[in-house]
């Protein structure tokens, strides 16, 4: 892995113990194809989702309590969390009580994504976009598709990040996976039977 990655995933390593959760500590920094995403239900001590972009060799990170929306009315806040290796987009178990992020994790969805960011006409790197706290992707995942804002608003102690489905063919008011399709698009599980057979073990 590169040195820069190695460096964005300090945070990361710093508040977990490998020894007992079973978290990847981050091996690799890079894929077979490209760009992906990917949307984990985490059921700790409040349930959020986890949204995260594959950028430079990690996953950048946003909590968003209630989940992606595909209705580009409704405005979901996404806190920013600290990146996470790669391999972290194929995680799902049980991390152990008294541990950072006690609870469960299923992969809610994933998928490939490209980043659709532009100024005055011109593309804008996903870097450089985080960095500006203005965002488009497109995703493609199971669940969650076609365009996506993520953007910084607010100043100080007021920073927010906000994350919006874009007016699209893929918009739908009417739709409301995060209720509607619950199960892990890896195991087909929901994060209830992941839950239990994590803590039988
Ligand atoms: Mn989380």
């Amino acid at each position: 892995m590169g040195k820069k990655s190695k460096k964005a995933l300090e945070k990361y390593r710093k508040k977990r113990d490998f020894r007992k959760t079973p978290e990847p500590q981050g091996k690799t920094s890079k894929n077979g194809g490209g760009p992906v995403f990917v949307i984990q239900k985490h059921l700790a001590q409040n349930l959020h989702y986890d949204f995260r972009l594959e950028v430079g060799g990690v996953l950048k990170s946003w909590a968003i309590p209630k989940g992606p929306s595909t209705d580009p009315g409704e405005k979901r806040l996404a806190v920013p969390t600290e990146d996470h290796p790669l391999d972290y987009a194929y995680f799902e178990g049980v991390i152990p009580e008294g541990h950072y992020g006690a609870g469960t994790v299923i992969v809610w969805d994933r998928g490939p994504y490209e980043n659709i960011t532009e100024q005055d006409g011109q593309e804008v790197s996903i870097e450089k976009a985080i960095e500006k706290g203005h965002v488009s992707v497109w995703l493609k995942g199971q669940k969650i598709k076609g365009g996506y804002a993520l953007i910084r608003t607010g100043s100080g102690d007021d920073i927010r990040w906000l994350f919006i489905k874009m007016k699209d063919g893929e918009a739908d008011a009417r739709r409301n996976p995060v209720s509607t399709e619950p199960e892990s698009v890896l195991t087909g599980k929901t994060i209830e039977e992941v839950g239990k057979e994590g803590t039988a073990e």
